[in-house]
Parts: structure tokens; sequence; C-alpha cells
């Protein structure tokens, strides 16, 4: 056993020339925990080349994690006077030439990787730079990094875009329960409004895994150009694309419940005039979309066992990481096949675990 499972301790691995420590990725890794198994302290790079291709997302998210040859961290001396996990020979060797200082730009396309990073200051708040990267923002939001983000420079701004998960269930389902009360109560009472009470409930949710699609691809997902205004990039960098910047933030991950319940009259106050029962199908469609978000919320950091939870998860990080323009159903795949983007995943003769 390396590491205490679910522990903090660290887990360093080598790949190519350059040491990446792994402690506060293992657990988020798309292709699972148990894959890195054994890795620790140990020559990757064997491995990462059998597995599955890892997406140029993938790899630039790699980079968030290298440490540098100087950094304590790297088991440089321990590795050679022990010789621990030190696989054959030729390891050893590349091991010897690292005392020789090298340049670490020297390989691969880091040099330009990096320099999209310095576009932006990332010690400074994020919003009102994006006006200043119009032009490569569409590919910049799509690389995603593992860091910090502030988005106003004001606390009291920024303390609002941070939302804790449990906040989105503690305002929402007071609100689905006020919504449906006064039918629940009435169907209590005359047994036959129950099955109309569930059937209209019912097409709300449905009426939501819809919504759930539509937003996510064509208003979180509205198509950039090159040329696009620093306006709507600024809003498109609100409202998604800073999840995908940066997925593993857990703060700004669920919707946050104020824009939330804005964005809901928005689409209710229309709609109710043509729907025959509006307010159960509002609180069907409410509860639909708090499933939604406490699931999107579950596939980043939950650990599921339950085959379709393991399956979104999956289908989720290949639309964060592989297939940016696929993919967009999060609670199920059901709008993806009816629009034609559903992403096909590779069948697993292993089953992936996340802790
Ligand atoms: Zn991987
Ligand atoms: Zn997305
Ligand atoms: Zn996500």
């Amino acid at each position: 056993m390396d590491t205490p499972q679910g522990s903090e301790a660290e887990f360093i691995v080598k790949y190519r020339q350059e040491y990446y420590d792994l402690s506060k990725f293992m657990h988020k890794h798309p292709g699972g925990i148990n894959t890195l198994k054994g890795l620790n302290q140990a020559d990757m790079t064997a491995r990462f080349m059998k597995a599955p291709p890892h997406s140029d997302a993938a790899m630039y998210l790699m980079k968030e994690y290298k440490v540098k040859p100087e950094d304590s961290r790297v088991p440089k001396t321990k590795a050679r006077h022990q010789g621990r996990r030190v696989d054959n020979g030729q390891d050893s060797q590349e091991q010897e030439q690292e005392q020789q200082p090298r340049e670490p730009e020297d390989k691969n396309n880091n040099q330009l990787d990096e320099s999209m990073e310095h576009l932006v200051d990332w010690s400074k708040a994020m919003l009102p730079q994006i006006a200043n990267i119009t032009t490569c923002y569409d590919e910049w939001v799509h690389k995603p990094v593992d860091r910090p983000l502030r988005l106003f420079g004001p606390w009291y701004l920024e303390m609002l875009t941070k939302t804790p998960w449990w906040l989105v269930p503690t305002f929402w389902i007071p609100v689905i329960m006020w919504c449906a009360w006064e039918d629940i109560y009435s169907s209590w009472q005359d047994k036959s409004q129950l099955a109309v009470f569930i059937a209209y409930f019912l097409f709300g949710v449905l009426l939501w895994t819809f919504l759930e699609y539509t937003l996510h691809r064509w208003v979180f997902h509205i198509k950039l150009e090159s040329n696009s205004g620093p306006w709507i990039c600024t809003f498109h960098f609100m409202i998604h694309g800073l999840h995908h910047k940066v997925p593993f933030d857990p703060m700004r991950l669920v919707f946050p419940p104020l824009p939330g319940a804005f964005l809901a009259m928005l689409i209710y106050t229309p709609l109710s005039y043509f729907l025959i029962q509006p307010r159960i199908v509002l609180s069907g469609a409410l509860a639909g979309y708090l499933c939604y978000d406490m699931m999107h919320y579950y596939l980043h950091y939950g650990n599921p066992s339950f085959r379709h939870i393991v399956h979104m998860k999956r289908y989720h990080y290949q639309h964060h990481f592989t297939h940016q323009d696929l993919g967009y159903g999060i609670s199920s795949p059901l709008w993806d096949v009816v629009f034609k983007t559903r992403i096909h995943l590779r069948k697993l003769k292993y089953q992936l675990r996340w802790s």
C-alpha cells in the first residue's frame, strides 16, 4: 500500500523527465484512482503510454501538478541511494542525468501552453481580465487548471460568487414544497387527483431534463468566435466558462440560488400562460433541477458504484476534458440521443473507483 486511502499523503510520480505531485489530484482523476495504484514514488511513463490516450485538456491540466526539480518533494536522493522503485538500469541513468541542470521547458509544447496562462494574472480578479483575451478566450477557457480562482476584487462581491452545495437543497426544497403544497393537500383529500398530480409533476421533471440540455448546449456553451466581444466572453465565463476552466472548484459548481430563482421566473412566467397545472409542473421542474445540480456535484466529487451514476460520471468527464461540444446531458444522455450529441464511452474491463 503506497498511501493510506483518502489521506493527503504525498503521491509523487515521475513522468518522462519531470516529477508530479498527484496527492490533491488522484481522487479527481477522471480515469479513476485505482488505475494509479502503485505509482507513488515511481516512474509512470510506461503505464501512461499504455493507458487510453489522454486528451489535450488532460495534458494541460497535468502541468498544474508538476514540481520543480529543486523542490523538496522530488525524491532524488532517496531514489538514487536506495534504488527505491527504480525499475531498470535505464531509469537510474535518467536520474543520474538529472543532476545536471536542465531547462524545464525543453520538451513537448509546454512553452505554448504556459504562455496561455500568462495572458492573465491569476493573483488578480479574473472577470475584468476576460475582456483582454477575447481573441483566444475560447481556446483558453477549455484548457482546465487546478488553482484558486478569484472573480472579483472586492471581498463582498467575491463572496457572492461562491456557493456551497448544501445551499441549493436548503433554498429549493422549501420552494418546491410551497409550489406544490395546495395540490398535494387536495390530492390527499381526493385520491382521484393524485394520479393527475403525479402526471403533471413528472411532466415537469421531463420538461426540466429538456431545459437542462437546452441551457447547457445553447446558453452555457454559446458559440464563441475569435471576434466575440468582451461582453459575450465575460458572460460565458460567468455562467459556465469558469466551471470548465476550474472544474475542481467545489464552490463554483452548483448554480447559486438567487440567479437561479431569477432564471426560473424568467422561464416560468411566459410558460405559465400555456400550461394547464403550472404550479405542479413548476414544482416538478424544480425538483428535476435540484436532482440535476446535486448529481452534477456528486459526479465531480463522489465515488459512485451505481451503474448509471458511474456511466454519467465518465460521460460528464468526457464532456469536460475531451468532447466539449458533445455530451451536454448531466443527469442522463436522453436529449443527447435525440439531438445526436451523444458520447460513446469505451467499454471497460475493470471498474473505476475514485476513493
Ligand atoms: Zn489519466
Ligand atoms: Zn459544459
Ligand atoms: Zn461539470
